[in-house]
Parts: structure tokens; C-alpha cells; sequence
């Protein structure tokens, strides 16, 4: 009798290195098997669309090489045994995921499914290499960056497998499930600028990372710049396995001969963060380091509402903030200058600027959206030092001096002289008057004083010393 496998599928929606769906399809009929469970770590809104339509993609491409997407909804260690049971699987496989309480559950449902006779084989599909792969001689995981990276260099990272070309499905009855009933897609339409920006799939992320090819050798230096383009905007397709994290480091490492290891350390941050978030669970909602528990934060709500709808007054913040909600996404350089502000200038807590960018990105990812946020507001493993606080009007000048990122975002300053956009509030009244900008009323003023909120931050931070 031919095998029968049940591929749970995941955030590995793509048919090149997809190592559980290519050893199944190996070995006879397979049934790919996306449950949609929101009770662990649901997805954000932005995340959402953006699941949904990267769905779609993969289920054209599995019929496309003869087979089909099943869809289903529910807790998996509920939904999963069912599926066992009605189809007479012989074995599931998966690529592991690693949010710890998402592992630990699946390794329990892996020990019940064995225990019941299942076959059941997990794989690496996620991160360069496994979290307890790289550690310290003692065992003891890394926490200074560097060092990771040093070491996972040494180490060789195997070779993706091969494409899954086709595929033998076997005829499934009752299957009543469509994507559209999990019901990803918000009511109103407010990610018509998203549509524009992002095309969903496995190919279009193929097409990304072949035009940042051509780019990569200029990434070292253009990277920091908003405007410049010069990163590879593959983070939303890594967040939803569009394409392989493994293929990329190939791809860059051995096919491309230019100098691509700056862009292969970010890659590794990403492998990083995972291994910080494993041996961390605690990592998403806690500082890592003791002392930032006793952190006094503020609450202003009218701090925070400037902050998400892109009114502080500070034009680089404004413009990544309104970035991000329009786009589903954000400069990496904008990110760190918008947190900063956040922790630092406003000292609103940073968990709560991480779970707006967590329901705001379409690349939201707890691993990396956490070492993000602890990194900026100094509470991390191998942070930036909490009295090193951003000046957002500086990083402005140094990182987008002519103003074409803050022009772009953030329209009614766009006829200010380059001098003036970083900081409005300097110009003198001719000068608004001509670019046509009230301030106070067409742009705020600054919420706060950055001299007087960078004395305060650091006055708070005395106190926890
Ligand atoms: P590139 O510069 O082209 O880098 C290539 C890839 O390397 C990225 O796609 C990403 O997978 C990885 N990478 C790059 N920088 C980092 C980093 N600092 N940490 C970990 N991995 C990195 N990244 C996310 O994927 N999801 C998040 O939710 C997220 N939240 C963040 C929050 C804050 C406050 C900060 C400061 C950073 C956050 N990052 C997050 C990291 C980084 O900003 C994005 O990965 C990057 O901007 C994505 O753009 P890109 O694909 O063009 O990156």
C-alpha cells in the first residue's frame, strides 16, 4: 500500500527547501495541511492580510504540481489527530517552529502521534541552523552577537534540498474548508497601499532576492539610507517561509561574487534572535537584563496616539510611523530611530511599541521584533547602552539628508528646504510661510524638547543604575 504522509504546512510556504514536503513527496502520497490556530501567538492584523494572500499563491502552486492545500482551523494537538485518523496517514511531517511554547506543544503532539503508531519526522525549515546548534562549549547559549556569529560560521550550513516538482495527492472527501473561512481579510479595506507595495509568493520573493543580487555589494554602505533602497525587503517573505532563509545564504555565499557577507551577518541576526527567544522564553515580554524591571515608565496616551499616527513633530519618526501603517512595513535604520524615540523621549514602555509593531508589520516576528526593541531600549543581551540615545533630528541629517525619505511619507512638509525638514520647528516663518506649512496645524509642533526628554531619560535611568 502507498505511504500516505500529512504535511502540516506553516510558515514554509514555498516549494524550494521545504525539507517535510520534499521527503514526502519522495515516499508516496501526500496531503499538504494548513490549520489555521490563533491559540498561540495569533497573527497581527497587517500579518494576517498578508498570510492570506501568500495562501492563496501556495495553493496555486501545489495544484500546479498535483497537489492540493487542505485547509482547517482549531487548536493542531485537536485538529491534527483527527486529520490522522479520517485520511489513514501513515506519518506527518513538519518543519519545526521555534516561539517556545509553539515547539514544546508540537514535540508533545509528536510523542502522542508516535505513541498512537504515527510516523512522525520534524525538520529544519525555519533558521540557517537549529538553536541548540550553536552554543557554547559548556552548552550555555551565546548572548553576545559576535560570538554567535563567529561560531556559526565555522559551521557548515547544509545545502537546501531540492524543489518539489510534483506531487501525488490522494482523493480527500469532506474537505469543506476555504481559506476565506478563517477570515484573515479585514472587513474594511485598509490595505489598499499594501496590495500596491507587496506582491505575495514564492516567486515574487525569487524576484526580490535576484534584484537585490545586483544590489548587494552595495549594501554595506547604502543600507543605513531610507531612501536609497539598498536592502533586500525580504524580511516579510523569511516571516512567512516565501522563501528559505538556507537558499538565501547560498545563494549570497557561493553564486554571488561580490562582497555579500554584510548582508549574510543580518541574516544571522535573525538566526540570533531565534536562539535568544529559545533559551529566553521569557524574552518577548520581560527585559533580559534584571535591573530594567524596575524601570519607572510613563503613560501618556496623547504621547502614544502622536507616536502610531505619525504626529511627534520629529519628521523621521513621523515618516517611518506612517510608513509602517501604510506599507506594512518599515526601514530598518526608521525602526530603530522611531523605538528609540518611543522608549527614550517618550518613555512609553517598549513592550507596548512591540505589540504595535507586531499587529502593524507584515514581517512581525516575535524573535526578532523583541531583540529589536530590547536592543533599542538598552534591556538586552548586547544592546545598544541605555544612555546612548538617538538624536532623531541628527540620525535625520546623517541618514536622509536631503529629506526624500521624510518627503515621501510625511507630504506637507515636502516643499521644505532640506535644511529645515529635519527639524521644522527651526525655520524661520518666511520659510514655512513659502513652503506652504502651518505648523501647529498642517504639522505639529514637537511633543517634546529632545533636550529636555534626553535629560529626563537619563535621570530615569539613574534611578535603576
Ligand atoms: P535586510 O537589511 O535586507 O536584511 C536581510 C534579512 O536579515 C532581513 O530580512 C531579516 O530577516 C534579517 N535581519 C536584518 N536585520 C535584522 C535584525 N536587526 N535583527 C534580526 N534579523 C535581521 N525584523 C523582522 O523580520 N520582523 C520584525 O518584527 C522586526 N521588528 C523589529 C523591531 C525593531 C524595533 C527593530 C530595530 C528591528 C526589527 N526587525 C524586525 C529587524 C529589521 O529591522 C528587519 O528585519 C529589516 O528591516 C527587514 O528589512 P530587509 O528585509 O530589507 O532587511
Amino acid at each position: 500500500m502507498t505511504k500516505t504522509t500529512i504535511v502540516l504546512i506553516r510558515q514554509d510556504l514555498r516549494l524550494h527547501d521545504h525539507p517535510a514536503l520534499y521527503h514526502a513527496s519522495k515516499e508516496g502520497l501526500v496531503i499538504p495541511l494548513y490549520i489555521h490556530d490563533e491559540s498561540m501567538s495569533p497573527p497581527g492584523e497587517a500579518r494576517k492580510w498578508w498570510l492570506h494572500r501568500n495562501l492563496e499563491q501556495y495553493e496555486k502552486s501545489l495544484e500546479a504540481i498535483g497537489g492540493c492545500l487542505l485547509f482547517d482551523e482549531g487548536k493542531l494537538e485537536e485538529v491534527l489527530p483527527k486529520w490522522v485518523k479520517k485520511t489513514e496517514a501513515a506519518a506527518v511531517y513538519w518543519n519545526r517552529l521555534y516561539a517556545p511554547d509553539i515547539f514544546e506543544r508540537d514535540k508533545k503532539l509528536a510523542e502522542e502521534l508516535a505513541a498512537d503508531g504515527i510516523e512522525v519526522k520534524t525538520f529544519e525549515g525555519t533558521l540557517l541552523l537549529p538553536p541548540w546548534k550553536i552554543t557554547k562549549a559548556d552548552g550555555s547559549p551565546y548572548k553576545v552577537y559576535t560570538s554567535y556569529y563567529k561560531a556559526l560560521r565555522k559551521v557548515e550550513v547544509p545545502k537546501p534540498v531540492p524543489t518539489v516538482k510534483s506531487l501525488s495527492a490522494p482523493e480527500i472527501a469532506d474537505n469543506e474548508m476555504q481559506l476565506e473561512d478563517f477570515r484573515l481579510l479585514p472587513q474594511i479595506r485598509w490595505y489598499k497601499i499594501m496590495e500596491k507595495v507587496w506582491d505575495p509568493g514564492e516567486k515574487a520573493a525569487i524576484k526580490r532576492m535576484k534584484r537585490f543580487s545586483k544590489q548587494v555589494q552595495d549594501y554595506d554602505e547604502g543600507r543605513d539610507y531610507p531612501a536609497a533602497g539598498i536592502h533586500s525587503t525580504l524580511s516579510p517573505y523569511l516571516a512567512i517561509g516565501a522563501v528559505s532563509v538556507r537558499s538565501l545564504f547560498h545563494h549570497f555565499t557561493e553564486k554571488i561574487e561580490k562582497q555579500t557577507e554584510p548582508f549574510i551577518k543580518q541574516l544571522i541576526w535573525r538566526d540570533f534572535s531565534y536562539s535568544v527567544l529559545m533559551h529566553f522564553p521569557q524574552s518577548p515580554e520581560e527585559p533580559l537584563h534584571e535591573k530594567f524591571k524596575a524601570f519607572q515608565w510613563e503613560e501618556n496616551a496623547s504621547h502614544w496616539k502622536s507616536w502610531i499616527k505619525g504626529r511627534t513633530g520629529y519628521p523621521i519618526v513621523d515618516a517611518g510611523m506612517r510608513e509602517l501603517w501604510a506599507t506594512g512595513f518599515m526601514h530598518n535604520r526608521v525602526r530603530m530611530i522611531a523605538a528609540s524615540f518611543l522608549t527614550k523621549h517618550l518613555l512609553i514602555p517598549w513592550q507596548k511599541g512591540a505589540d504595535w509593531f507586531m499587529d502593524t508589520l507584515i514581517d512581525a516576528d516575535t524573535a526578532n521584533n523583541s531583540m529589536g526593541w530590547q536592543w533599542v531600549a538598552g534591556s538586552g543581551f548586547d544592546s545598544s547602552p541605555y544612555f546612548r540615545i538617538f538624536n532623531p533630528t541628527l540620525q535625520s541629517e546623517k541618514f536622509d539628508g536631503e529629506g526624500e525619505y521624510i518627503r515621501m511619507w510625511v507630504p506637507e512638509l515636502k516643499d521644505i528646504p532640506s535644511k529645515y525638514i529635519h527639524s521644522p520647528s527651526t525655520a524661520p516663518a518666511d520659510v514655512l510661510e513659502e513652503s506652504g506649512v502651518k505648523l501647529g496645524v498642517d504639522y505639529p509642533y514637537p511633543v517634546v524638547d529632545h533636550k529636555a526628554a534626553r535629560q529626563r531619560a537619563l535621570d530615569r535611568f539613574e534611578e535603576i543604575k
